[in-house]
């Protein structure tokens, strides 16, 4: 018979009464569903999720069981883990460079949309069924973002008008996409990205029937959260002021804000030293705090007594060191924690479910592997 997990209440109750050695991530499927229904009332489009974020098969399942399915894909792997939690998904396969191999596997797993952005890509594609959608990348020099993805991916305007016309002349679905960058806090980012959509289509006199404003929503940061519903309206605007009546169906792929809530990450204290102004973690930039080293921190740190009761002196500064013999692995920024924190506490650091456990390694013989099930996530219970 299939094994399904238990549901825990809350990861105070789970590491009371298991008290992991490991680094554990806690998974609200409830959260997750949640955030999805967010995105799909607020979104003026169609909700895809990008499944680099986060590409466990719970996650993907409880997207498909929330309603979402469509995902942004960027590899043959992934195209296998969408297909194991749903043989209907639909796929967008938009990373723009692909060996002959990847392009035969997309063409294989059925990828109704890919994008492109060079004329050396497109003629790659030569085989892609003509049903098929071809979205052009385009990149503009915007800010907004924690890091802009422009850099890597994306033509310059003028050449998206050209690679727009090539493909609306070969008899594919032509289309445009666009990515602002992650963690892209102010919605101005989108606005300007339409407004250039409207013109390349314009001068290329291809009118196009999708728009995909990628992902880069914003999630918690600093314990603040974002105004998702205001970066969807500015969305939904600017697409009718570049487009008129006639506006294209939009389509987003949010990944970090589709995912992080719905996970809270536990790292045990291994060690304290120099009066407890340095602390050694079981988990660090090597496993599950990869982004929390380039991002920042989503929200509140707590720290829990192995008994499932939270700390509640007053938190100070600390320097934070990961598990491994790498004396890179440290948080630049290190963290604060409640002053009464022992060795074998845990720290738990809300709004770890993007680029968390999808980047972990296993380098030094740690990292993240465990995940436990919940309904509530921590924060909501104190000792
Ligand atoms: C990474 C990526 C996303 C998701 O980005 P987030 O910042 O996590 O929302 C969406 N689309 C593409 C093409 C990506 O590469």
């Amino acid at each position: 018979m299939q094994h399904i997990p238990a549901l825990w209440h809350d990861p105070e109750t789970h590491l009371a009464r298991h008290q992991p050695d490991l680094p554990i991530l806690y998974f609200s499927p409830r959260v997750l569903h949640q955030t999805a229904a967010r995105f799909q009332a607020g979104f003026p489009g169609l909700v895809t999720y990008a499944v680099k974020a986060n590409p466990h098969p719970a996650v993907l399942s409880n997207l498909v069981a929330a309603g979402i399915e469509t995902f942004d894909v960027a590899s043959p792997g992934e195209m296998a883990a969408v297909r194991a939690a749903s043989p209907t998904a639909v796929m967008h396969y938009n990373n723009p460079v692909r060996s002959q191999a990847e392009v035969q596997a997309g063409i294989k797993n059925g990828v109704a949309s890919w994008s492109v952005d060079e004329l050396s890509e497109l003629d790659k594609l030569a085989e892609v069924p003509r049903s098929c959608e071809i979205a052009v990348r385009f990149a503009l020099p915007v800010s907004g973002a924690a890091y802009d993805f422009g850099s890597k991916f994306g033509a310059a305007p003028a050449e998206a008008v050209d690679l727009l016309q090539r493909v609306a002349a070969a008899g594919w679905v032509p289309s445009l996409c666009f990515h602002p960058g992650t963690q892209c806090e102010d919605p101005n980012a989108w606005v300007e990205y339409l407004g250039e959509a409207s013109r390349i289509c314009e001068a290329a006199g291809v009118k196009i029937s999708r728009l995909n404003v990628g992902g880069g929503f914003a999630a918690n940061r600093d314990g603040l959260a974002p105004n998702l519903e205001q970066a969807f309206d500015a969305i939904g605007q600017a697409a009718r002021r570049g487009f008129g009546p006639d506006q294209p169906l939009l389509i987003c792929e949010p990944g970090r804000a589709m995912v992080s809530e719905s996970f809270t990450l536990a790292a045990r204290i291994k060690g304290l030293r120099k009066g407890g102004d340095v602390v050694y973690l079981n988990d660090g930039i090597y496993g599950g705090l990869v982004d929390i080293r380039d991002m920042g921190l989503p929200g509140r740190v707590y720290v829990v007594a192995s008994n499932g009761v939270h700390r509640s002196a007053k938190a100070t500064p600390r320097v934070v060191f990961g598990p491994t013999c790498d004396s890179l692995d440290r948080l630049p920024d290190g963290l604060p924690l409640a002053q009464d924190a022992q060795v074998g506490d845990y720290v738990l650091m809300p709004g770890l479910g993007a680029y968390s456990s999808a980047m972990s390694t296993q380098f030094n013989g740690y990292g993240l592997s465990d995940i436990a099930t919940v309904i509530e996530l921590s924060g909501t219970r104190h000792g």
